[in-house]
């Protein structure tokens, strides 16, 4: 073992679980290809301003959890930890919004940054997928986005997941909620902390899971009694086609997340096998970040998944996913002249498609066959001296056994007969 760890708060993805990520990823990614988002990627640190401006100078994301740097160059970057706001600003640096073909349908795959404290499910360096609809305001767009990560749950095999859903209200509405609910605060007994938090981010307050603040706020107003008419016929639509669509939803009044962007339409996945990191992905409408990071107006809805709370939501759920083994053909040569011919014949395969492994290092014939066993391979080639000499090679069925010599010549096509 080398004196080197993963930082706090890491892990490493290695084979074979690692390949379940990979299938999350996928699993996330195929309804969104199928549904007119092209894919997108950003580096993996921004300035540091885009996200004090983009997600909110009052947030524990920029306030607590930003890793953020100064750069040989004076340059002060920020990794990120999250990509909207990124998308975004390539979006606008890009000029794709005025292409003339709105909404822009991204999605991206990739690491997020946060010092958080660790736990199950809660880590410092995590992965999500995510997507977004940038400049269109259109019911069906939310509608769409919620569809489409429940299509991606349900392919995975995901049971237990609910997904709540809320709205934010917008730069009508919500300031004088916002106003109205500060009154409230204000009257009862908070720490300092909270009530700084009262005056920068009163909605924040509501989602305290504390139970000595949440006791004192029965009786807060709700934003629901506040949405403007606008507001409320959008969620309204948003209800029916989700319904329409065969998904089901909770109201939850006191969803407001964590990221100071969100307007109107904001939805949660929790799962219920998580214990408390039960968000396995988020995501709401955003319609004025464009304006905050210094864009045009463009509304625009979007979500993330986290790939690493996925996997644990799949593990709480007992399923184990379909992965085919990498590994179809095993060839173990006996010596240094089946080494060369089986090493073409491998490389032949390869460029066929099969999915061929080597038993490399000159191992002896019985360790060679316990890694043949070990890489999941359906078929094994051996060949020794002997053979080479009748010009042909054993293929070896790993299931059944039985084994049966093919002439060297006649190998490929034998093998993919065989695969089928
Ligand atoms: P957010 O960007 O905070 O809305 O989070 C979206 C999703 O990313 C969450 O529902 C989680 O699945 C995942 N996520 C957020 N923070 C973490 C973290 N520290 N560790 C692991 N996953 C996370």
């Amino acid at each position: 073992m080398s004196t080197f760890k993963a930082p706090k708060g890491t892990y490493d993805l290695i084979p074979p679980q690692s390949a379940t990520y990979l299938a999350v990823r996928e699993a996330i990614a195929e309804p969104l290809r199928n549904s007119g988002y092209g894919y997108v990627e950003t580096p993996g640190f921004e300035n540091v301003e885009l996200f004090a401006r983009g997600v909110g100078e009052s947030t524990d994301i920029v306030t607590k959890e930003m890793y953020v740097f100064e750069t040989k160059g004076g340059d002060r970057l920020a990794l990120r930890p999250e990509t909207t706001a990124p998308v975004l600003r390539a979006v606008l640096e890009s000029n794709l919004h005025k292409a003339g073909n709105l909404p822009v349908k991204v999605w991206y795959s990739g690491s997020q940054y946060r010092y958080e404290r660790p736990q199950k499910g809660r880590y410092r360096h995590f992965s999500q997928v995510g997507a977004e609809a940038i400049g269109t305001e259109d019911p069906a767009l939310d509608a769409e986005l919620i569809i489409l990560a429940d299509q991606a749950y349900r392919a995975l095999g995901l049971r237990d997941f609910r997904i709540l859903l809320n709205s934010l209200g917008d730069k009508e509405c919500r300031p004088v909620y916002r106003a109205a609910l500060q009154d409230f605060l204000r009257g009862l007994d908070l720490d300092d902390d909270t009530r700084r938090r009262v005056d920068i981010n009163p909605l924040r307050v509501l989602d305290d899971k504390r139970e000595s603040v949440q006791r004192q706020l029965a009786g807060a107003p709700m934003l629901r009694d506040y949405l403007c008419e606008a507001c409320k016929a959008y969620h309204e639509q948003v209800r029916e086609l989700l319904a329409a669509a065969g998904v089901a939803f909770e109201d939850d009044e006191k969803l407001v997340r964590g990221l100071d962007y969100y307007t109107r339409t904001t939805f949660e996945f929790v799962h219920d096998g998580l214990g408390s990191q039960s968000a396995v992905g988020g995501g709401g409408r955003y319609d004025g970040l464009s304006e905050m990071i210094g864009g045009p107006a463009l509304p625009s809805v979007g979500w993330a998944l986290g790939v690493d709370r996925t996997v644990l939501a799949l593990e709480a759920e007992g399923i184990t996913l379909d992965i085919p083994a990498a590994t179809a053909v095993y060839a173990v040569p006996l010596g240094e002249e089946a080494r060369r011919v089986l090493f073409g014949t491998v490389t032949e395969l390869r460029r066929a498609g099969v999915a061929t492994d080597f038993a490399y290092g000159g191992k002896g014939l019985k360790n060679a066959m316990k890694s043949a066993n070990r890489s999941g391979a359906r078929l094994a080639l051996v060949a020794g001296e002997r053979d080479l000499a009748e010009g042909v090679v054993q293929l070896k069925d790993l299931e059944s056994g039985e084994q049966t010599p093919v002439a060297l010549a006649a190998v490929a096509d034998e093998v993919r007969r065989r695969l089928g």
